[in-house]
């Protein structure tokens, strides 16, 4: 603020065409890559660099590994391939000697490369008929400029962005900043001291134009930090505004007699875990801020009981509570599961002759009929049911309650931020019911931190006891995993066997199941008892399967990944995925679930092959452990955060350079350095620039939360 530098909001004010060389054919190749402003310019970072200090000579060059040499061009030719490819072969060569490079694809390299031009190239090393080869290499044509690192740009050939046009365009940017004041920087001198971070000035010219990677990667640092810092401003800022402009319900937690009774009533004593949850969630319940809070557990880690305890602890105080599955049929399971456990218990009613009555649990879902559906309605503006158990529509579509005090939502990767606003109409008094989000897919702490940043978070680290480690096998051949089922049903066990998941098609999928269903039935599986359960199967066609295997009526389960979760038969003990290598890590984690639920041993055998490395991966990752958290950090580390961050990676709030995956170090930085800006009170009252740049990166909706206070 003290030194009065050019802001990012003026940057982001000022058209690229204010730029000397930024025509208008030069704008237009620049929106269709999304760069409007200098700001998105200076954010257009190079996809790599050449280091031409590590340039070598053609004779030098090595078959199979990278090179990078200086050339010219001696001959260019272009045609088409067999399957109508554009193909540009280029004859270059040093003092040393000659090499090819060939481009499949990239028809311009025919007249970028012409004859007598230097280019620095770069790729791997092969050979094509004695010849020595480069194919698709990284090419930088040797202009005016003299660094020893040179940027490499991401190209775009129908918009007709080239490396080299961007990076005029950005030294241009560059000069200009520079002439004039240099770039302002909002972040204290304080946070950039303790972890020794440069400027914002240096940052963005050595992110284009390093001296040294060194320094590049200097930038680069700098540069993550400020877009996680964003990002954790918003959160932490939203999280304080939470608390400090909704009305909570402060529930009486002293009383606790329908906990008891229900803890009682359960044949089992707690985790440690769930004990430890079960008081963090109590505490919040007395606060007058309403909870949010998020339950990390893995399947199988006991959720529900810790879901109910919350719920009754509502109820207790004369509130209700709602529970929301993804699904209506985990809502239906759900509501048979918790009905069962809660059977017996009588809440306080002294409209009747006892002044008891039983505790009421109902369910509504999208497949409620409606005389039903009214009958629901009117007892729950009366206050005649307890709990309320349905899909997320339950909070979406207009159902009153006399007073929701205790919102579970289980498996939160498919509730989303706009649903939970919803929950803060649902009482006349404006009241905001505490909310509990249960997610069965652990994910990594720092992705929790930026993903979830805006709740509290709880872990089930503890698995009940009993439990019997899930064995793993990976069969590239099914012929040994018939047996196996054969064996278990023998000793009086269960098994489900999954089909293969086609994502592009529930058809494809439902007809793949049902094939397997009759080739299995009628050959490996011959003289078992057989059921069939996919997405297609009618409702009560599907509960009379569910309950046939429940009870053990039927030997095997055939199904498509409707099993995912919820599902729990403690005499199953063999999970069968069929084509495991379609799966994600979570969801094979989640399937293998189902299993290891009883006393019995259990397995779970993935089959078929690995058509890429990193399928492969995925599937030893399952073989080596069953520690959820451990896979989260493998599917980070194969995958990326892209499929972490959902919903919240459109558009502007993109991480560009950061990723949860290298920079973890720095989300957790960030957390802690947005916690001390936000503070407790005033927000980012003193930080205005800050405040600002959180708004023009992350969008309006984000920043209301900044800006109110
Ligand atoms: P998830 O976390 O996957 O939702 P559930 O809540 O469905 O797990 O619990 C899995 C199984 O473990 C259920 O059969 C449940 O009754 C049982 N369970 C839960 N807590 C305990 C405990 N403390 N001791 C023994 N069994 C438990
Ligand atoms: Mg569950």
């Amino acid at each position: 603020m003290a030194d009065h530098g050019i802001t990012l909001r003026e940057l982001d004010e000022r058209p690229v065409t204010d730029l000397n060389g930024v025509g208008e054919a030069g704008a237009r190749s620049l929106a269709a890559v999304e760069v409007r402003s200098v700001l998105d310019l200076l954010g257009y970072y190079p996809r790599r660099y050449l280091d031409r200090s590590r340039e070598a000579t053609v004779d030098q060059l090595a078959l199979g590994e990278e090179g990078m040499v200086l050339v010219r061009v001696e001959a260019v030719a272009s045609r088409r391939t067999r399957n109508g490819r554009s193909l540009v072969e280029v004859r270059v060569a040093d003092d040393t000697g000659g090499l090819r490079l060939t481009f499949f694809n990239q028809p311009w390299r025919l007249k970028q490369l012409t004859e007598g031009r230097e280019a620095v190239v770069f790729g791997k090393v092969d050979s094509f008929r004695g010849d020595l080869q480069m194919t698709n290499p990284v090419v930088d044509l040797v202009g005016d400029r003299t660094g020893r690192i040179v940027a490499v740009y991401p190209q775009s050939e129908t918009a007709g962005i080239q490396s080299w046009h961007v990076d005029g365009f950005v030294g241009e940017a560059l000069r200009r900043v520079g002439k004039v004041r240099g770039l302002s920087d909002p972040v204290p001198v304080g946070v950039l001291d303790r972890y020794r971070m440069v400027g914002r000035s240096d940052a963005y010219r050595s992110i284009h134009r390093p001296e040294s990677m060194q320094e590049m990667v200097e930038a680069r640092r700098r540069l993550v930090f400020d877009e996680l810092l964003r990002i954790q401003l918003a959160l932490v800022q939203r999280k304080r505004d939470l608390e400090r402009t909704s009305v909570g319900i402060v529930h009486d937690t002293a009383t606790t007699i329908l906990m008891e009774k229900f803890r009682a009533g359960l044949g089992f004593p707690f985790t440690d875990a769930q004990d430890r949850v079960v008081a963090q969630i109590l505490e919040d319940l007395a606060r007058p801020a309403p909870m949010h809070r998020l339950l990390q557990g893995d399947v199988g880690s006991g959720k529900t009981v810790v879901a109910v305890s919350a719920l009754l602890a509502a109820v207790q105080g004369g509130y209700q509570g709602a529970l929301m599955a993804p699904t209506a049929v985990l809502a239906e399971q759900h509501h048979l599961g918790v009905a069962e456990m809660l059977d017996g218990i009588t809440v306080d009613d002294p409209d009747t002759l006892l002044e008891q009555r039983p505790l009421k649990v109902e369910l509504l879902t999208n497949r409620t009929t409606t005389t039903e559906r009214r009958r629901i309605g009117t007892e729950l503006v009366a206050g005649g049911i307890d709990v309320l158990i349905g899909t997320h529509a339950l909070i979406q579509e207009g159902v009153r309650f006399r007073s929701l005090g205790m919102v579970v939502v289980d498996e939160q990767h498919r509730f989303g931020v706009e649903q939970r606003a919803a929950l803060r109409e649902k009482n006349d008094d404006g009241t905001v019911p505490d909310v509990l989000v249960m997610t069965a897919t652990p994910i990594p702490r720092t992705a929790a931190m930026t993903v979830y940043g805006d709740l509290d978070v709880s872990v089930l680290d503890e698995m009940p006891p009993g439990r019997n480690p899930i064995a793993t096998s990976w069969h590239e051949d099914d012929s040994d995993v018939w047996p196996v089922i054969r064996d278990e049903v023998e000793a009086g066990r269960q098994a489900y066997v999954v089909c293969p998941l086609i994502e592009e098609s529930e058809n494809l999928e439902v007809r793949s199941a049902e094939e397997a269903f009759t080739s299995l039935s009628d050959g490996e599986l011959t003289g078992l008892r057989v059921g069939l359960l996919h997405g297609r199967v009618g409702r009560s066609e599907k509960e009379k399967t569910m309950r046939l295997f429940r009870s053990g009526d039927l030997d095997v389960l055939v199904a498509t990944t409707v099993i995912e979760v919820g599902v729990d038969v403690p005499n199953a003990t063999v999970m069968v995925v069929l084509d495991a290598a379609r799966f994600g890590i979570a969801q094979l984690h989640q399937l293998r679930g189902r299993v290891g639920r009883g006393e019995h041993a259990s397995r779970c055998l993935l089959v078929g092959k690995a058509p890429t490395p990193e399928s492969e991966e995925r599937l030893r990752a399952l073989v080596r452990t069953t520690d959820g958290f451990e896979l989260a950090e493998v599917d980070l580390d194969l995958r990326g955060e892209g499929t972490i961050m959902g919903e919240r990676q459109k558009g502007r709030n993109d991480l560009r350079l950061a990723s949860l995956r290298r920079d973890r170090e720095w989300v957790e930085a960030a957390r802690e350095e947005a916690l001390h800006l936000v503070g407790s009170g005033g927000g980012l009252a003193d930080h205005p620039e800050l405040a600002d740049e959180v708004t023009l990166f992350l969008g309006e909706d984000e920043s209301g939360y900044l800006l109110k206070s």
